[in-house]
């Protein structure tokens, strides 16, 4: 093997991942004055996070009555009582405060004539424990949300001192022998050095894995490294097998149509020009939660009922609205409508179809964002030295299927709780961990037989053949026949990664290399996915089974964890964590109220 040089740095924490999960830890872990570094591999404002449009949930009460038990309550139900209830109540308590403090560092939300922050309404928030009409809970910064929060927290980042490392790409973790995490291995992606970063706390913020799937909302940087740097590790993954799929991508491109348009009143209709939503979802239509929403379509257009030439898609109604709402509202999807769609939408419909958009499932942590290693005997235990937030981890707030505009509140949510428990866990006074040189070997082993990887199957292609198999066999709708199909063609998918062929041997911008240690990191989230969708027979969320089409509390109220070892999956159970963090008597919301019943809009 080539020698690899590497240069050595000294951290409190070390951060993986600029998104908002990453930033807002980042940020939140420097304001305490500890050292800490950001390592990314895209440019911080360009993580998927400025793609969110939508907005970001809180129950602040500015455009009507609300509560954060209301909250709470209509996480629980729409995670389908698969979450874990101690750390959605921290979500839905801790959430106007996170929003607060957001607008405090300078995002510049939309405002209400009062001035106040501009709230929309979002699927699935209600108001009187989902008994009353919707609420308008959804803070905004227009149409671009995400955008504006990215830009605001990377800059008050910078204000705070913390170091970024910018087109760094983390290749794998360092573990010691007794399981505590001491750091991580990294390339530049611009100069072809090596660095490793020794750490106190290392918090993996790198996002979710869409493009495990042929068409996603997410980007292509997407590609769930966290998950793959876990899973090499010999550490979990959770509840994979419930993947979020939008029901408004463009029709096509995959582009997102944020859920804003349905709640500033933009509606669905099949081939017969009807709003069949008001069919599945009397209460609710069209902002139904998103599983409902996107499996309603899909029988729709399997019934016949779909649009265009193949009667495979859907339409999505605005032309209704004022221009001048659209114009204010929802700036950015016009013109995304226009360049995608080529739809002009104060005229005509845009042409939608339900495109993966979310990854539920995650690394397994706690409501403090410290990861977990769940044992027979500990279901909680806890991996020292490792922390992850965001779409990349797993408190598990959003169960088996998540709320419009509840991640970005988790995002800031989490990593301002994974800042607050490393100011309480890591010692500034502290020896930084030594150099791990046999896990660094380790790491620059598997690096370098990639980089000279001369088997018969480019990269692209094998990545082509993961994400068709994933469309067809693991997308809306899933049979135990299509199920174990999957299964089998994606075992021996799996198997050609030893025929991997790399074409560039160099070490500056080589993106083919890049994209190979991607593929490295997707295969076992997809691996993961699929073997835990094909084991839980009932339906739940995301997950709608034709097979099992009941929910089945006394089996599969657990959470799966899943152990990849190269293609083979092991599956194993954790219970749920039922209880809330507080009670009815000190202001809580009684285990009465949030007992599962069955889902309905
Ligand atoms: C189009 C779209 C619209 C959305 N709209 C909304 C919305 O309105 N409201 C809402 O609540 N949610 C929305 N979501 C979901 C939400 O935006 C995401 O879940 C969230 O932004 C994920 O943030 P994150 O910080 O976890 O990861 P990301 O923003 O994806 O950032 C990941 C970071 O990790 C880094 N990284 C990854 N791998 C590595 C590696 N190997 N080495 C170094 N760095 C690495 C990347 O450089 C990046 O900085 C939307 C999602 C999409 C795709």
């Amino acid at each position: 093997m080539a020698a690899y040089e590497y240069e050595t740095h000294d951290y409190d924490v070390v951060v993986v991942g600029a998104g908002g999960a990453g930033l807002r830890a980042t940020l939140g872990m420097a304001e305490q004055g500890l050292r800490t570094a950001c390592v990314t591999k895209v440019f911080p404002t360009r993580s998927h996070t400025v793609a969110a449009q939508g907005g970001i949930a809180a129950s602040l009460s500015n455009m009507g009555p609300d509560h954060w038990q209301w909250h709470m309550y209509d996480t629980v139900k729409g995670s389908d009582w698969l979450g874990d209830t101690d750390a959605m109540e921290y979500l839905a308590r801790e959430a106007p405060k996170a929003v607060y403090e957001l607008e405090h560092y300078g995002v510049p939300f939309s405002r209400t004539e009062e001035g106040k922050i501009y709230q929309r309404p979002f699927g699935g928030h209600t108001t009187e424990f989902g008994d009353g009409p919707p609420v308008q809970r959804t803070c905004a910064a227009a149409d671009r949300t995400g955008h504006a929060i990215l830009h605001t927290l990377y800059g008050q980042s910078l204000k705070n001192n913390a170091e970024f490392y910018i087109e760094y790409f983390a290749i794998d973790l360092l573990m010691s022998d007794d399981g505590q995490c001491t750091g991580v291995v990294c390339w530049k992606l611009d100069d072809g050095t090596m660095h490793v970063f020794n750490a106190k706390t290392v918090v993996l913020a790198t996002g979710g894995y869409g493009r495990a799937y042929f068409s996603a909302t997410s980007a292509h940087t997407c590609t769930g490294d966290g998950g793959g740097m876990v899973a090499r590790a010999g550490l979990p993954m959770q509840d994979m097998e419930f993947v979020q799929f939008h029901p408004t991508g463009i029709y096509g491109s995959g582009c997102l149509i944020t859920e804003g348009a349905r709640g500033e009143g933009g509606y669905l209709t099949n081939s017969e020009g009807e709003r069949f939503m008001e069919r599945y979802a009397p209460n609710y239509k069209d902002l139904a939660p998103r599983d409902y929403v996107s499996r309603s379509m899909t029988m729709e257009i399997r019934e016949g009922r779909g649009v265009g030439a193949n009667g495979d898609h859907i339409h999505l109604n605005l032309s209704h609205l004022p221009p001048e709402a659209l114009n204010l509202r929802l700036p950015g999807i016009s013109e995304s409508a226009k360049i995608f769609a080529g739809v002009d939408v104060t005229k005509e419909p845009i042409p939608v179809l339900p495109t993966v958009h979310y990854n539920m499932g995650g690394i397994p942590t706690n409501y403090w964002g410290e990861v977990l290693n769940p044992t027979k005997d500990d279901p909680h235990a806890i991996v020292p030295g490792l922390m992850a937030v965001g779409e990349a981890g797993c408190a598990s707030v959003h169960g088996a299927n998540r709320l419009g505009s509840n991640s970005l509140i988790d995002l800031v949510v989490f990593g301002r709780a994974a800042a607050i428990r490393a100011g309480k866990v890591v010692d500034p006074e502290a020896a930084v961990p030594a150099t791990n040189t046999a896990q660094v070997d380790k790491a620059f082993e598997r690096f370098d037989s990639l980089r000279n990887a001369n088997g018969a199957t480019p990269t692209a292609e094998l990545r082509l053949d993961m994400q068709r198999t994933m469309q067809e066999d693991a997308a809306v709708f899933r049979t135990s026949k299509t199920l174990k199909e999957g299964v089998d063609k994606m075992d021996k998918i799996a198997a050609r990664m030893s025929d991997l062929k790399v074409t560039d041997r160099s070490l500056v911008w080589n993106t083919d290399l890049m994209e190979t240690l991607e593929l490295t990191n997707l295969m076992p989230n997809a691996l993961a996915t699929i073997a835990g969708a094909e084991a839980r027979q009932e339906s739940r969320g995301a997950h709608a089974h034709e097979d099992f089409t009941k929910r089945d509390d006394d089996k599969w109220r657990v959470h799966t964890i899943a152990r990849v070892t190269g293609k083979d999956v092991e599956l194993t159970y954790r219970p749920i964590i039922e209880a809330p963090l507080t009670t009815e008597d000190e202001g809580g919301i009684s285990l009465d109220r949030i007992a599962p019943r069955e889902r309905t809009f």
